[in-house]
């Protein structure tokens, strides 16, 4: 048989590397920031167009390259940051595998404009998909511009596979906080589409989170320091009660390089033990300095995770100076968890100023007309039923309910019992059947009980209201017919940047299901309507948590805004555990669940409720 193994040609062996190097535009970002700060940059500007798809350009000011060496740094294996093998074990500098550049270039349009210090022409060249367009000498400023265009223009199937500009911004966004978190000493500046994102001056650790995650932030932090023989830790931690329900800031880097690590994760949160509810995530910023030689750098380029040679060690370290920083600062006896968070002033409103009270007279009020405002209706009967307006008594709870929901669909898959004679006589809906005779109650504050024909159904209170409330704003979020309530004082609330843009990003959706904004830009959000069923109080805290289930499940494939939103809204107005239901809240909640398009699972994928028949409990009793 003739020899069949050849050499595979150098463009093609790049463009197998580029897949492993290039993910999406944000590594391409990452790869580009990295060379930034190894050739000794003390400002770099991030330019980024179309989530990275048009554009990403950066500009630095650090060594620059020589003629000969740009157009090298082209080439796969062309390094100038490892000689030899054994400089493998005292790196200092991010890049090492001399395959970035190289990978890039055989997949997008590169320019580069690149000047050293001790050069008076610089150098311009272009290549596009590993083949050099052109390169010639020119008078350009000292430093290294390199733009990369048409990303994946060879490679149509990666093209395809990118997510929306606003999906892979988000991305982008990430890794640069990341670079910058690791950097405050270099001064980091972020255009998005012509706009300017982020203006980040070189300064101390502090102020970098602060100018990136917003003034509110500074007083969240907590120092850590610590040295060991073993490893250096400073940073901060976030005080334990601003803890939140989801994952937020959460940064751990290593010799300035961010880096993942669950085991790490685990001895920060088991500091934090019995000073956050269990559902809570504690924020911190954590930098450990190792000695390069103890720990694994041969790991990929754009992994993020790393291998310690003691890993137990650095565990109980870290477990300890966290504590010790939550101590020194005092901040576990402040905290109460017997507390009822409903009494609590919600965050948002505790430093401003209490607000005059004033008194609104209601001229057209008729104490003899028989539809009472609401007023004897609580928060959380105003919550279930769907017309508030209407609901003045017991019965009026059903009054808007036919058009809400189609008399067979409501009762769908279930039916319910009917009076024993009754039922069987007069030929009934099961609606009526359940207003006038269903007898429902609450079990341990947790389920509502009630009976069907074959039977019982016991529902989980706090599902069922998660259920009914996500199909309710996902309609609205698509039919955009949203009723929103005027506030009377506007409300005023500060997030960070980045955060305004998440709420920029979704405003359709939030429009939609009947939030008004006035203002949505800088740090600062004006709201002057908010949806029926969300309470002023609860505003900052709603805004909040949608703010980061965006960002967490923007990481995630299938990223719909009204179902994000629907579903955060879901999440943080249903009731919850532990209240106690009214008769009335009881019933309408049954209804409602049961006009529900799936009433059986939780928009999170539990089950909402179970049915016990007649004769498993006939079982019992043999
Ligand atoms: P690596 O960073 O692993 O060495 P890269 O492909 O990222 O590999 O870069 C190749 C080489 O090009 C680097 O080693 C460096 O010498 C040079 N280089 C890349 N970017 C810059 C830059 N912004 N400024 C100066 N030199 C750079
Ligand atoms: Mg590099």
């Amino acid at each position: 048989m003739a020899d069949i193994i050849q050499l595979l040609p150098d463009h093609v062996a790049n463009q197998i590397a580029a897949g492993e190097v290039v993910q999406r535009p944000a590594s391409v970002v990452k790869e580009l920031l990295e060379n930034a700060i190894d050739a000794g940059a003390s400002t770099i500007k991030l330019i980024i167009k179309d989530g990275g798809k048009t554009l990403i350009q950066l500009v630095d000011n650090g060594s620059g390259m020589s003629e000969t060496d740009a157009r090298l740094s082209f080439e796969r294996h062309a390094t100038s940051k490892i000689k030899k093998a054994e400089d493998l074990f005292k790196l200092s500098t991010k890049g090492f595998r001399g395959e970035a550049l190289a990978s890039i270039a055989a997949i997008a349009h590169v320019e580069m404009q690149t000047k050293t210090a001790a050069a008076e022409l610089g150098t311009h060249l272009k290549i596009e998909g590993s083949n050099l367009a052109f390169q010639e000498v020119k008078v350009v400023p000292e430093g290294t511009s390199i733009s990369v265009k048409h990303l994946f223009f060879n490679i149509p199937a990666r093209r395809n596979f990118l997510k929306s500009n606003t999906v892979e911004l988000r991305h982008i966004t990430d890794e640069f906080h990341r670079v910058a978190l690791a950097h405050p000493h270099i001064g980091f500046q972020y255009y998005v589409n012509g706009s300017e994102l982020f203006n980040l001056p070189e300064g101390n650790l502090r102020q970098r989170i602060v100018h990136i995650f917003g003034k509110k932030t500074n007083q969240k932090l907590v120092p850590v320091t610590e040295e060991t023989q073993v490893v250096k830790v400073s940073g901060f931690v976030n005080k334990p009660e601003f803890a939140r329900k989801s994952r937020g800031e959460q940064f751990f880097f290593v010799n300035d390089r961010f880096i993942k690590s669950p085991y790490l994760h685990h001895a920060v949160l088991s500091a934090f033990e019995g000073l956050v509810k269990t559902d809570c995530h504690p924020g911190y910023f954590l930098y450990l300095e190792i000695d390069p030689a103890s720990i694994d750098i041969n790991i990929h380029p754009t992994k993020t995770e790393v291998k310690f040679d003691d890993e137990h060690t650095l565990y109980a370290i870290l477990r300890a100076t966290v504590k010790h920083a939550l101590g020194q600062f005092n901040v576990a006896p402040s905290l109460d968890f017997e507390k009822d968070p409903n009494l609590e002033t919600p965050y948002v409103f505790k430093d401003k100023e209490a607000q005059h009270p004033s008194v609104t007279v209601d001229r057209t009020f008729n104490p003899f007309a028989e539809q009472a405002q609401g007023a004897s209706v609580s928060r959380k009967h105003r919550a279930m039923v769907s017309k508030p307006s209407e609901t003045a008594s017991w019965e009026a709870l059903y009054v808007g309910m036919e058009s809400d929901m189609g008399q067979e669909k409501a009762f769908e898959g279930i039916q319910f019992e009917s009076d024993a004679i009754t039922g069987s006589i007069f030929e009934k809906s099961a609606e009526e059947t359940v207003q006038s005779t269903a007898t429902t109650f609450q079990l341990r504050r947790k389920y509502v009980v009630t009976t069907i024909k074959s039977g019982m159904v016991i529902i989980d209170q706090s599902r069922a209201h998660q259920r009914v409330l996500y199909e309710k704003f996902l309609r609205n979020s698509t039919v955009k017919q949203a009723v929103s309530q005027q506030l009377l004082f506007p409300l005023s609330l500060s997030f960070s940047s980045s955060d305004v843009r998440v709420l920029q990003d979704i405003k359709e959706t939030l429009d939609a299901v009947g939030f008004v904004f006035d203002s949505l830009e800088g740090e600062t959000v004006r709201i002057s309507g908010v949806p029926l069923l969300v309470q002023e109080s609860e505003v900052g805290m709603v805004l909040d948590q949608l703010i980061a289930d965006c960002h967490q499940e923007v990481a995630t494939e299938s990223f719909s805004q009204s179902d994000v939103l629907s579903k955060t809204l879901a999440k943080t107005l249903a009731v919850r555990t532990g209240e106690v239901l009214e008769a009335a809240s009881q019933i309408a909640l049954v209804n409602d669940l049961f006009a529900c398009k799936e009433p059986l699972i939780s928009p999170f994928n539990k089950p909402v409720y179970v049915t016990i028949d007649e004769n498993e409990i006939d079982k019992k009793f043999i």
